[in-house]
């Protein structure tokens, strides 16, 4: 049995694939003095460029290479997911395979984990190469989302990390079907501690997350790890409520008063601003609801088309 599992999800990065595997290999090879033997899973998400035939390539290889096919595209966690579950080692380093993350902080990780931690979670100092766009929305996604939940989720943190063998099984654990895993690293407890980084360009290709992908990203954090949205409605309420007495005392002090004839244009702004809360409190209850019929349904998680490599993938 392996000692080292590196999970590395992959969706259409024929481009970056070989440097990434080339230099995970190197960063392995100085941990095998301290924990032995290693593997690497990749996970092919569903792509449609030359993925798979590099990753069955590469595991012909090298026998610590394995790969898992997924047969289709069922998004980054779910990949990851899928990586973390056929991971053998005592300790799992998880890297994206666009090496915007350097596996050469590997050992420094490593010591992280030798002295005491359960986690050792890469933390972005500087982001390369992303737009404005990008790093706005990721510094307000960041701090939006431990505003809202109940647990402290580690900011500018990405699922970069190395872990113990205790930290995988509670993950593993854990069936949900929306999956946000930095959050349910997070939640899970343990030791953690922050390994600073700067945090490059894409090696090659495009982001696999687009602005879609993004707003749905971050509605699977907030809606796994918060119930406060829910709770907005109360909020509304009260605030309502408190407006509704003036606009009574004002409505009935103007009727004494005689002469309250007037009003379309405030009561339409009324109406159309109360209908529009009532929508928007609609949806989000509809969104909780819709979750809850997709984790009821208990589908798997994944389907597995393909395997390659030295063993046998556990689902
Ligand atoms: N990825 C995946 N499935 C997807 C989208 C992305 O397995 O549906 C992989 C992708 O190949 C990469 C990692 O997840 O290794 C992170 O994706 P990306 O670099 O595009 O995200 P970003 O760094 O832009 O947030
Ligand atoms: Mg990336």
């Amino acid at each position: 049995m392996s000692t080292l599992s590196v999970v590395i999800p992959c969706f259409n990065e024929e481009a970056s694939l070989p440097s990434t595997l080339e230099r995970v290999i190197n960063a392995a090879n100085t941990a095998k003095e301290s924990m032995g033997d290693y593997e690497i899973i990749l996970i092919d998400d569903g792509s449609t460029d030359l993925t798979w035939g590099l990753i069955k390539g590469a595991c012909l290889n090298n026998p610590s290479v394995r790969g898992i096919r997924l047969s289709r595209n069922f998004g980054h966690q779910v990949a990851l997911s899928a990586g973390l579950q056929s991971a053998t080692g005592e300790r799992i380093f998880i890297i994206d395979a666009d090496l915007q993350d350097p596996p050469e902080l590997l050992p420094k990780m490593m010591q992280a984990l030798d002295e005491g931690a359960d986690v050792a979670y890469g933390r972005r100092v500087s982001r390369d190469g992303e737009g404005f766009f990008k790093l706005v929305t990721a510094f307000g996604f960041y701090r939006f989302i431990n505003w809202l939940s109940d647990i402290e989720i580690p900011r500018d943190t990405g699922d970069f990390r190395l872990v113990n063998r205790k930290v995988i099984d509670a993950v593993n654990s854990m069936p949900e079907r929306h999956r946000f895993l930095r959050g349910m690293f997070a939640w899970v407890g343990f030791k953690q501690v922050p390994v600073d980084y700067d945090r490059a360009e894409r090696f090659a290709g495009e982001s696999k997350y687009p602005l879609k992908a993004m707003l749905r990203f971050a509605i699977t954090a907030i809606t796994s790890f918060s119930v406060r949205p829910l709770r907005l409605a109360m909020l509304m309420a009260a605030c309502f409520a408190l407006a509704s007495f003036l606009g009574i005392l004002y409505v009935v002090i103007g009727h004494l008063l005689g002469g309250t004839a007037q009003g379309w244009t405030s009561l339409m702004v009324v109406v159309l601003f109360i209908a529009s809360l009532q929508f928007l409190l609609l949806g989000i209850i509809g969104e909780y609801i819709g979750r809850m019929f997709t984790e009821q349904k208990g589908r798997p998680l994944f389907i597995c088309s393909e395997n390659c490599g030295s063993e046998v993938i556990r689902q």
